[in-house]
């Protein structure tokens, strides 16, 4: 299998750029953003747990977390490989993906880090709002309590896989077209 944490900051352009990779590299996309807002749209046990935390900018606690994206990631033995979107969002998530994975004889191969400085954040989940339906993007005390979040909790991540030699930075800043060929470059060759 092959592995891919696309990180960044929320609004750094993950999601969009997950597609195009997926596409490329035939990996499967999984972000545990989308499979909350999915549990929420079915009002779930899950998803209105979930909301609780969500509607405040604030991280899923992890057992849920983390149980959820093993089962994903189980329903899928015939996957070539994950991009994974919004996942791991700190370092007790980060531990326990790479113990799920080694225990399936895989790896994380890549992190690769989507740059996009905060002021540009701000300006495009608001954006987003308008149109996503996302209560999280529409209210900019939640959009800066996300941010925040960010650089306390998940930010370090990208340092724990610098350790292992396996974190990339990529500017997030240009046409879509632009970044993808960047990430394109940055994961071409260790594939
Ligand atoms: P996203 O779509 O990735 O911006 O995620 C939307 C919200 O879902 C986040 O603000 C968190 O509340 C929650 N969430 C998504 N992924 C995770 C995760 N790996 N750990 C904890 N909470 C998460």
């Amino acid at each position: 299998m092959v592995n891919i944490i696309l990180f960044g900051p929320p609004g750094s352009g993950k999601g969009t750029q997950a597609t195009r990779l997926v596409e490329k590299y035939g990996l499967m996309h999984i972000s545990t953003g989308d499979l909350f807002r999915y549990e929420m749209g079915n009002d779930t046990p899950l998803g209105l747990k979930a909301k609780e935390y969500i509607s405040k900018g604030e991280l899923v606690p992890d057992e849920v977390t983390i149980g959820m994206l093993e089962n994903k990631v189980n329903m899928h033995p015939e996957a070539k490989g994950f991009i994974l979107d919004g996942f791991p969002r700190n370092i007790v998530q980060s531990e326990a993906l790479d113990r799920f994975l080694s225990a399936k004889s895989s790896q994380v191969n890549a992190l690769i880090a989507l740059e996009v400085d905060e002021e540009e954040i701000v300006k495009r989940l608001l954006h987003r709002g308008k149109t996503s339906g996302r209560k999280d993007d529409s209210d900019e005390g939640i959009i800066r309590n996300r941010i925040s979040v960010y650089k306390e909790e998940t930010a370090v991540v990208f340092d724990y896989y610098s350790k292992q030699d396996k974190a990339y930075q990529v500017s997030g800043i240009g046409s879509i077209d632009d970044i993808t060929n960047r990430l394109f470059n940055q994961i071409d060759p260790l594939l």
